[in-house]
């Protein structure tokens, strides 16, 4: 696929062509206007799109699937943790099933529940990156602040354990400076292919039905470590795929 920046270069070239034919040279027919606005509406989706679904690749490269050839494997991924009262008992629940995760963190509250991610470490789990504060307004963060969101969060981890250097953004949201912070620090950002909804919905019965209806060799699943319904559903998930023939492998990360 076409890089941002040369996606961007072509965009440019089209604009400044199609202003000169509107603007200047006073072309009477009405195509020069129709194009020049469907190539800004056209540019505009195409950042919307990128900056919001990280899997289109647009800003950067991300890991959303990771098929292990001649295995089923499906990667479980929980966010925005760790949380003091649902973080026990998702771990609970993967010790019981003998099934490993990994964990993107939030800097702050690592920093609050330190004990709770050693525990994540010591059961065999991957403590990784989900920035610092998880601020709504990451989007819109210079280059440098991302960086210390990252760097902050990085310290936080490496006061548990070597840090893989994996980050997922807030919100999967992508962006030229989230790009450039994640570049800098030589990130590997990992998102997801399929999301549980855990955060909007009440339904243990919905969120199990959505992630369970497609699942295949390297999928990789979006939980929240800090929703009750993913801790009440867990155990079923895990006992329904592992029924698949699925294993809960995070080894190729490592
Ligand atoms: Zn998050």
């Amino acid at each position: 696929m076409w890089k941002y920046k040369t996606i961007r270069a072509v965009f440019t070239g089209l604009f400044v062509l199609s202003v000169f034919l509107v603007a200047y040279l006073h072309i009477t027919s009405v195509w020069p206007k129709v194009f020049l606005v469907s190539l800004i509406c056209v540019w505009f989706t195409y950042i919307i799109v990128g900056v919001f679904r990280m899997r289109a690749q647009v800003f950067l490269p991300s890991v959303c699937s990771l098929a292990i050839p001649g295995k089923k494997n499906i990667l479980l991924t929980f966010d925005d943790g760790p949380h003091p009262q649902i973080t026990p008992l998702i771990l609970d629940t993967l010790a019981a099933h003998k099934a490993k995760a990994v964990f993107f963190c939030i800097g702050k509250k690592l920093a609050l529940y330190p004990q709770l991610a050693a525990r994540m470490v010591a059961e065999g789990h991957i403590i990784a990156n989900h920035s610092y504060n998880h601020s709504n307004l990451i989007g819109m963060y210079s280059t440098q602040r991302v960086v210390e969101e990252i760097r902050q969060t990085e310290a936080e981890i490496e006061r548990i354990t070597p840090s893989l250097k994996l980050y997922r953004p807030p919100f999967g949201v992508t962006n030229p400076n989230i790009a450039k912070a994640t570049s800098a620090l030589n990130m590997k950002v990992i998102g997801w292919n399929t999301r549980s909804f855990d955060t909007v919905s009440r339904s243990g019965e919905k969120v199990l039905s959505r992630i369970t209806a497609n699942l295949k060799n390297g999928d990789i699943i979006l939980f929240h470590d800090t929703q009750e319904v993913t801790s009440t559903i867990l155990a079923d998930f895990l006992l329904f795929v592992r029924n698949k023939g699925f294993t809960f492998d995070i080894d190729s990360l490592k």
